[in-house]
């Protein structure tokens, strides 16, 4: 069996993975990144980026104007309460006024190659199999089954960054489980060839009934991808029974069929099949740091559970991964080394803890169907309030100064706890 050695190992190179591996190569680091698929592969997804997203594409110095194949949008409509709304995304020092749109099938292969130009080694079709342990339990390198013939193959490196996704693999087998206290969200969407293939905003449907027409925690969006289809999804929340006992695909048509004929969200449009998968919200899998393995994005539980985006939180957790990491592995291997390491789960509390504490009482409050009846009812017709629901639930917010919303939302996440 060989034996290959780097000073970090990446499992996984999605949004997370890929983005630690930049960093990390950017400052001279040897990173090996493992990746069980073959690039370009499709990864389900709405391929909604908001502005915080489009800001970690733009700090890696990639390119997302039109002729680099990036959808730009204006902002978000939301629909819903017997009105239709357009919100421009809200003008910040910190973000960028524009979200884009882009298909996973090749924004990860971006990602992926924009490591690999940085320096990182990528080694595809490497499916990670567990830790390699030394003889105090400290992680010092995996296991994979490399290729079509699954060759075994170990990797050693003094630090691993778990980016593996929701299937957490590599925590699962040290043992970190999820906790059963933090959201959860199931999502499915499906792509059709549609008019609407060019919307310049992203589109909400706050209204979503179950088959006894309660409304239902979650929300739908119609994207436009912009090469001629749209992605159609919907994403429901934990929070109540209806959680289990809801056919998500049932729903998707559902909800699809009560749309105007002529935008074409039929299955004669559709160009693949309804495919969907989990979304591990609000710190999920914790702790971010243990025994020489940092995880970053969903594998962390890393997204938002106020409107379950996971890309933007994918990318900056492996930056704030990457940078500890650059700190540690400066130091001498042993207690100071250790020291460092553990500044990354107080970077990640310190950057959303707060917020994602903020998250939860909002999944519980949304949980109640007449709280949602009300919000969107109610809410709906207050520019002013759904400014700030907007800036709320995007997470758009200048950290210092910005308008009287910017400080009441930062003034909130500070004041309760983080967990
Ligand atoms: C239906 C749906 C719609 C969504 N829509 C949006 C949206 O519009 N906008 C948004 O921001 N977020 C959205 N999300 C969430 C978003 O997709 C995730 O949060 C994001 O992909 C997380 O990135 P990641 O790098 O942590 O993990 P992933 O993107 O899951 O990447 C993990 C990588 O690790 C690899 N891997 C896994 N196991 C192994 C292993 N054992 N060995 C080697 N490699 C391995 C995988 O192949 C993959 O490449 C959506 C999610 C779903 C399910």
């Amino acid at each position: 069996m060989t034996t290959t050695s780097a000073d970090v190992i990446v499992v996984g190179a999605g949004p997370a993975g890929s983005t630690a591996a930049t960093v990390l190569a950017r400052a001279g680091i040897d990173v090996l990144v493992l990746e069980k698929t073959e690039f370009p592969r499709e990864k389900v997804c709405g391929d909604g980026l908001t502005p915080r997203a489009v800001k970690s594409l733009v700090d890696l110095g990639i390119d997302t104007t039109s002729a680099n194949g990036f959808v730009r949008n204006r902002g978000l409509r939301i629909i819903g309460g017997g009105m239709r709304l357009e919100l421009p995304w809200p003008e910040l020092a910190t973000y960028p006024d524009y979200g884009l749109v882009r298909p996973r099938l090749d924004f990860d292969d971006l990602l992926a190659t924009t490591a690999r130009k940085a320096g990182a080694r990528l080694q595809t079709s490497t499916n990670v199999t567990g830790p390699v342990l030394d003889a105090a339990g400290r992680v010092v390198g995996v296991t994979a089954k490399v290729g079509p013939d699954k060759r075994e193959q170990t990797f050693t490196a003094p630090l691993v960054i778990a980016a593996d996704g929701v299937s957490a693999r590599l925590a699962l087998a040290l043992g970190i489980n999820k906790r059963d206290d933090r959201p959860m969200g199931v999502a499915v969407r499906r792509y059709y060839t549609s008019p609407r293939t060019h919307d310049d905003m992203l589109e909400s449907w706050l209204e979503l009934r179950s088959d006894n027409g309660d409304l239902l925690p979650g929300y739908g969006w119609v994207f436009g991808v912009g090469d001629g289809t749209s992605n159609v999804g919907l994403g429901l929340l934990n929070t109540t029974k209806a959680w289990q006992e809801t056919d998500y695909r049932k729903l998707l048509q559902r909800w699809v069929g009560g749309m105007p004929e002529e935008w074409q969200y039929r299955e004669e449009f559709a160009t693949g099949p309804i495919r969907g998968a989990a979304l591990p919200m609000g710190f999920n899998r914790q702790p971010h740091y243990t025994r020489g393995v940092m995880l970053v994005g969903d594998a962390a539980g890393a997204v938002n559970p106020f409107n379950g985006e996971g890309i933007a939180y994918a990318m900056e957790s492996g930056v704030l991964a990457a940078e500890v990491a650059v700190r540690a592995l400066a130091r001498p291997e042993g207690p100071v080394r250790e020291q460092a390491l553990h500044a990354y789960p107080d970077a990640m509390k310190s950057a959303y803890g707060g917020y994602y504490t903020l998250g939860r009482v909002f999944v519980q409050l949304i949980g109640n169907p007449r709280v949602m009846q009300l919000a969107t009812r109610h809410g709906l017709p207050h520019p002013l309030l759904m400014k700030f629901t907007l800036k709320l639930l995007a997470n758009l917010t200048d950290p210092r100064g910005g308008d009287v919303l910017d400080r009441v939302i930062n003034g909130l996440t500070k004041v309760v706890p983080a967990a």
